[in-house]
């Protein structure tokens, strides 16, 4: 079996097509929406990320401003940019790029930003209207693998889904919008015994944990569906968690990396902040 590929880029630029004409239109009749981007520091990945969500913005034609802060910021001052931004009318996503500096509180950060503006969901607000199934802005990664499977018509409910990963950004929210779907989930994580023979029971196999080619084709049942949203640099070239060429033969969708979920998050970071310019005007 050669799995089908579930291509992440090609989907991103089907919605970013859509999300630019929704763009147009809330301009034109209303206002055009607005995204805050902070970034304390110069890490050079935080700085990359941060550049591609500006420049996807500027394709959609969604208003952006980076706020820049050198690393030595107090939190007390990192709190008082992000309440300003707040009340600012032009803006309708906050988002202060992670990671932070060890001497601010990442929490304290992430409950500021106001629920309404939190395009990230990564506000406990927003974390506990997913889980409650309620109407809220998505984490933009597990948003984005959601969004892959449906597109390719992958049935969800009533299918064994195994998390490889519980960090809260990525493994513990794909899980709840997986069930949140009717699928029955399993989580894995470094304390799981027995992983691999978890893995494979999976019908739907989600891996999410930094580590090159760790799920390997003994790893996965025929037939699987495989996301691998792991983004990993070995001897400078990207690969994800997946054994891409083992796992292909055996799984019957597999997402690449590069080309997989990456480029469907910034897209459903614009499609959240989209919603919330709706929303408001
Ligand atoms: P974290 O480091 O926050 O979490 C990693 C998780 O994997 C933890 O739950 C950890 O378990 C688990 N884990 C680590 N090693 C093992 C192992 N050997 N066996 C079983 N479980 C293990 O990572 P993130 O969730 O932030 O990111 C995961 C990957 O996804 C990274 O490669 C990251 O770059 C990528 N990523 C990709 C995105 C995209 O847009 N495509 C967006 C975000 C992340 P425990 O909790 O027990 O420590």
């Amino acid at each position: 079996m050669t799995a089908k590929l579930l291509n992440g880029k090609e989907l991103a630029q089907k919605k970013r097509e859509q999300l630019k004409s929704d763009v147009e239109a809330l301009t034109e009749h209303h206002r055009q929406p607005g995204l805050a981007v902070i970034l304390v520091g110069e890490d050079p990945a935080s700085t990359t990320y941060v550049r591609s969500k500006q420049k996807a913005c500027e394709q959609a034609g969604i208003y952006s401003v980076l706020i820049k802060k050198d690393d030595t910021i107090s939190e007390e001052e990192l709190l008082a940019e992000i309440d300003r931004l707040n009340e600012d009318p032009k803006i309708d996503g906050i988002l202060v790029q992670l990671p932070i500096p060890k001497h601010i509180s990442e929490q304290a950060v992430i409950e500021r930003i106001h629920p309404d503006k939190d395009v990230d969901g990564f506000h406990p607000i927003n974390i506990g209207k997913m889980m409650t199934g309620e109407e809220t802005f998505l984490p933009c990664t597990p948003y984005g693998v959601v969004e892959m499977l449906k597109e390719a018509k992958i049935e969800i409910a009533g299918k064994h889904a195994v998390i490889v990963g519980r960090s809260n950004i990525v493994g513990k929210p794909v899980g709840q919008l997986l069930l949140n779907e009717n699928a029955t989930v399993t989580y894995c994580h470094s304390r799981t015994k027995n992983l691999r023979e978890m893995t494979k029971q999976a019908d739907i196999l989600i891996v999410a944990i930094g580590r090159p080619n760790f799920i390997e084709a003994a790893d996965v049942k025929p037939g699987a569906v495989v996301v691998d949203v792991g983004i990993n640099r070995v001897d400078g070239k990207l690969c994800g968690d997946v054994d891409f060429e083992g796992v292909k033969e055996v799984a019957s969708h597999l997402t690449p990396v590069p080309g997989g979920v990456g480029p469907m998050t910034i897209t459903m970071l614009l499609e959240n902040t989209v919603q919330s310019a709706r929303k408001r005007v």
